[in-house]
């Protein structure tokens, strides 16, 4: 949560993402409940693991301190490299096929603070991994609500 809130996240803007995209099958929704989920989510230690790796590598790029060609193209965000979005299935994995599709939703709307990172307001940031994993996080808190209704339905 340090790590994050260093790189510009807070929890709640993770919430209020999944806020968004959760509102609409879930009555009465708050984003109480949204922030319980994600909080949920990062309390998992392969979630922190992920977390942790994507930010190192974001900070080492900021600094200079990664080889080339790996660090022009982290700082370029290249469109072609992937392995930022591979890096957060290891955190949709932790609620099965339901975290992957909505991460691959977040990944194209890039909705909230998601788009905040992707679109690199601030010169000289790198968050080629931290937009990827902040959307993990949403899509992880997400699917976890999911499966967490549909069982009190039962
Ligand atoms: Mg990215």
């Amino acid at each position: 949560m340090d790590w994050l809130a260093q790189r510009g996240v807070a929890l709640e803007d993770i919430a209020a993402v999944v806020l968004e995209v959760q509102d609409q099958f879930h009555a009465n929704l708050t984003l109480e409940d949204c922030l319980e989920s994600v909080k949920a989510v990062v309390a998992k230690r392969e979630v922190q693991h992920a977390l942790l790796t994507g930010i190192a590598l974001d900070m080492a790029a900021e600094a200079g301190a990664v080889p080339e060609p790996l660090l022009t193209i982290l700082r370029r965000d290249d469109a072609l490299y992937g392995v930022d979005e591979v890096l957060a299935l290891a955190i949709t994995n932790v609620y099965g096929s339901i975290g992957m599709t909505n991460f691959g939703y977040l990944d194209k709307k890039k909705i909230g603070i998601i788009g905040t990172l992707n679109s690199r307001q601030q010169p000289g940031m790198v968050h080629t991994f931290l937009d990827d994993m902040v959307a993990g996080i949403a899509a992880a808190a997400s699917a976890r609500l999911a499966h967490n209704s549909l069982d009190h339905t039962r």
